[in-house]
């Protein structure tokens, strides 16, 4: 059995979500001070809404170590409750700390464009040549391997797994804070101190105590406010839409043999398919930034179009956008292109969609596991049963479509040709 390795002195980090992040553990301070953790500093949490939210500038670093300490705070609270070998606490707080280790810049804009997902990213550093890995690997062999599929939701133990990823979990707990905090909107909040003493370890998963239902009520809610107010505000998806159109253009110049004024190094493994994870790892938001800056100099006319856009924020316009309208679609892209407007880089529809709670098991989904309730006789009632606010919310999935293109452009053409576009686009004036 593995006895705990504890520092001699306990190292507290300032946060201001939970106040304070306690780190007792040596190989939970080594992994923080690992190269692969401290590059999360410089990617930001929330990618590209601090065009929306000034305030949401927070790293991936910051979100990591408060999602460690809500762990850390919840295995507290099964004290006496189940029993968990150092071995198995250490995995929770693991997988914890490094569930977002693969995160790369502006993520959801360049996963799109270059194909590929951060969790195979994450799963690489934790198991390949990194030193995140040997530092895991004093836990034994598997170890990295262990936390690999806590994080990828195959581990065997349910338990550990339901902690990490839920529909009420350690991960989301955090971020709803956190990215509450930062944009400074007022709905993303819930007592967390309430709904951590009422949580308790039931068999396969988590339960909570009746007691505590409205505070659980209040996260669900905050769930639903933080994902239509916040993550798809239309004016982040816009520089999102901006960004891979970026991305998109720079690849498809790299492709057609488009000689760059400065080679963009650190992309060529991407624009080439080939990327190792040292390549990887050396992307960062400044990196990102210094590319763009680059290319805003660029001869073609649009990367340098779009570069600018994004540094400068004149970010592309939206409409309601109907997708059973397919005509429209194609009569707008037949008009942008006769207008001199490529609709591959100008033109784009934007597709969100949210299911705020789900009361249904889907066995291969464990994300959608309902949330359960213990009555105060101890039998268990799905949440939904209880609450009517989460009853309304529960099992709907809400889509949102819009459509994307530069207003300032269309508005420079000649006016018969502009007016055609913006009539078929549903806008009249500047919008
Ligand atoms: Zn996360």
């Amino acid at each position: 059995m593995q006895q705990p390795k504890l520092l001699s002195e306990e190292k507290v980090f300032k946060d201001p979500v939970h106040r304070y992040v306690h780190v007792r553990d040596e190989l939970i301070w080594d992994l923080i001070n690992s190269p692969e953790f401290q590059r999360l500093r410089r990617i930001k949490q929330l990618g590209t809404s601090y065009f929306t939210f000034h305030g949401g500038e927070h790293s991936r670093f910051n979100h990591s170590l408060g999602v460690y300490e809500v762990m850390r705070r919840i295995l507290e609270t099964f004290e006496g409750r189940i029993h968990l070998t150092y071995e198995e606490k250490l995995l929770c707080m693991c997988a914890a700390l490094l569930h977002d280790v693969g995160h790369g810049p502006f993520s959801h804009s360049f996963e799109k464009v270059f194909r590929f997902h951060h969790e195979d990213w994450t799963r690489a550093i934790l198991t390949g040549n990194t030193k995140i890995n040997g530092i895991l690997s004093r836990m034994g062999d598997d170890f990295p391997k262990k936390v690999a599929e806590v994080i990828a939701k195959t581990y065997d133990n349910k338990l550990i797994v339901s902690l990490i990823s839920s529909q009420i979990d350690a991960d989301r707990m955090d971020y709803l804070l956190r990215d509450a905090y930062y944009t400074g909107v007022g709905y993303g909040n819930f007592e967390i101190e309430r709904i951590l003493r009422v949580m308790r370890p039931h068999e396969d998963g988590i339960v909570f105590k009746y007691s505590g239902m409205h505070a659980v009520e209040d996260y669900i809610m905050s769930r639903y406010q933080m994902y239509w107010q916040v993550y798809f505000h239309p004016v982040t998806r816009s520089a999102e839409v901006v960004l891979r159109k970026i991305f998109q253009r720079a690849k498809s110049l790299y492709a057609s043999g488009y000689a760059f004024q400065m080679e963009p190094v650190q992309l060529l493994p991407f624009f080439r398919d080939k990327v190792e994870l040292s390549d990887y790892l050396a992307l960062d938001e400044s990196v990102v930034f210094f590319y763009l800056q680059q290319w805003r100099l660029e001869e073609d006319p649009i990367l340098h179009d779009l570069c600018a856009r994004f540094i400068d924020r004149n970010l592309f316009k939206y409409v309601e956008y109907n997708p059973r309208d397919f005509r429209l679609l194609a009569e707008l892209k037949d008009l942008f292109q006769m207008a001199g407007i490529d609709p591959m880089y100008y033109l784009e529809v934007d597709t969100t969609s949210d299911l705020p709670y789900d009361f249904y098991r889907a066995s291969e989904d464990e994300e959608r596991i309902p949330i359960m309730l213990r009555m105060p006789g101890g039998e268990l009632v799905e949440l939904s049963q209880k609450s009517e606010i989460v009853k309304a919310i529960s099992g709907k999935r809400r889509f949102d479509y819009k459509l994307y293109f530069p207003l300032d452009k269309v508005l420079a053409l000649p006016e018969d040709v502009s007016g055609k576009i913006r009539e078929r686009l549903g806008v009249m004036e500047d919008a």
